[in-house]
């Protein structure tokens, strides 16, 4: 191993400050966003036991299949790197016995996520997924609700070219009754189906919506569809869906073949999607799902919610956050003064004033010119028992008898 040259693992990337600032800036908007629509932060472990996965995302599914990072631990027990966010919200559900407070319980969680696909623009190993959380209630007014707050961030953050895509998946029942009816379909014409989409005819016929194989997506236009199979009740909450979405002028798309990769979903299904992006068009999508903590071991238990990729909003948006350009800079005229210009500096910021100040040894000239390069407004300058405070728009210098006038002019500038 000795003398490789270290870099963060395949598929994984650092954040640098200027992408930082960025990602807090779209932090803070989702907190104040999701606040006002009674949604509480939420933080759930990033490694749950592998079975939360298993049971909550669904075995059939690629996340399962393919795409965990799961380890024992040294204890011999199975934990998986979460690949998504809603099971383990849900656990928490349960485990805190939030189904007895009044219901809906409404979460959002920021945070990153894993899986072992191949990396390229736009897709890694770790992202970072914000998300919502409505649990409790089967009201049509939270899908159309948890849409529109993510349109409404997706507007704010000034994303490009966002489309809404929207189905249906209908209840458990319903989706059985029409997956047979599809696996039928498919076995009738299994020759022009890719090798994969064969291979899971029989486990998961929906999946076949999802290929990207010519062949298969053929037989798939011509397939029966999930939507003119709906029963009378979900049709109805779908019609109601919609209905509040065209109240609220929001645009969408039906698309009868939106199939989301987790199989978790009933009724409501929705992914936002952008041109701006490329091959990996998602930006965020999620749908109802009123089996999940049911089938975690919980009551029945409706909820519906939806995860957005941070990576893919960001580089679809203009969110924009520059460095922040300090109050006054303090420069010190010889090595003796730092102890005073450390003193000021706290000083200052304690009375809401930035300040930075020397700390790699440069003479004053460079001092100044460094002062200059990060956009202080003034430096105090800390001298042998003299202090001056420089306006550094009009270059004018003041002389102050005290630690008290430096710092009142510095805020006299600031102001
Ligand atoms: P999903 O949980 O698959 O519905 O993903 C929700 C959103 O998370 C997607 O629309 C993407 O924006 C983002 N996302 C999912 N997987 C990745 C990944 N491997 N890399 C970056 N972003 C991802």
């Amino acid at each position: 191993m000795a003398g490789g040259k270290l870099q963060a693992p395949r598929g994984t990337f650092d954040v640098l400050p200027e992408d930082g600032r960025r990602r807090s800036a779209l932090r803070n908007a989702c907190a104040e966003l999701f606040g006002a629509a009674g949604y509480g932060p939420v933080e759930t472990p990033i490694f749950e036991s592998t079975d939360l996965f298993a049971r909550g995302v669904g075995e059939t599914t690629d996340i399962v299949q393919k795409e965990m990072f799961t380890f024992e631990d040294q204890g011999g027990a199975s934990l998986t790197l979460r690949p998504e966010g809603t099971a383990g919200v849900c656990r928490a559900y349960l485990e805190h016995g939030m189904h007895k407070l009044p219901q809906p319980v409404k979460l959002w969680y920021w945070g990153p996520f894993f899986r072992h696909e191949r990396p390229q623009a736009g897709r890694y190993r770790q992202f970072t997924q914000v998300g919502i959380e409505a649990i409790g209630s089967d009201e049509p007014t939270l899908d159309a609700e948890a849409i529109l707050l993510l349109a409404e961030l997706l507007a704010n953050a000034g994303a490009q070219g966002v489309r809404l895509r929207l189905s249906s998946l209908g209840t458990p029942a319903t989706r059985r009754d029409y997956s047979d009816e599809l696996r039928k379909y498919l076995h009738g014409r299994e020759a022009e189906l890719s090798q994969e989409v064969r291979s899971r005819i029989d486990a998961n016929p929906l999946r076949a919506f999802d290929s990207d194989h010519p062949g298969t997506q053929a037989v798939m236009r011509d397939a029966p569809k999930l939507l003119d199979r709906l029963a009378p009740e979900d049709a109805e909450h779908f019609a109601a869906v919609r209905a509040l979405l065209d109240d609220a002028d929001q645009e969408y798309d039906i698309d009868p073949a939106l199939v989301r990769g987790l199989d978790y979903y009933t009724r409501t299904v929705f992914e936002f999607t952008s041109d701006a992006l490329g091959a990996q068009s998602g930006v965020g999508g999620g749908g109802r799902y009123d089996g999940l903590v049911e089938q975690l071991g919980g009551p029945p238990t409706p909820g519906v919610g939806w995860a957005a990729g941070i990576e893919r909003i960001l580089m679809v948006s203009e969110v924009e956050a520059g460095a922040e350009n300090p109050d006054v800079y303090v420069a010190q005229e010889g090595q003796a003064d730092s102890r005073m210009a450390f003193r000021l500096v706290r000083d200052l910021r304690s009375r809401g004033v930035s300040a930075q100040m020397e700390q790699a040894g440069r003479s004053l000239k460079g001092q100044l010119k460094h002062a200059d390069r990060i956009g202080a407004r003034s430096v105090l300058i800390v001298g042998d028992g003299v202090l001056h405070v420089r306006d550094m728009r009009t270059g004018d210098q003041r002389d102050a008898a005290s630690a008290d006038e430096a710092m009142g002019i510095v805020e006299e500038l600031t102001a």
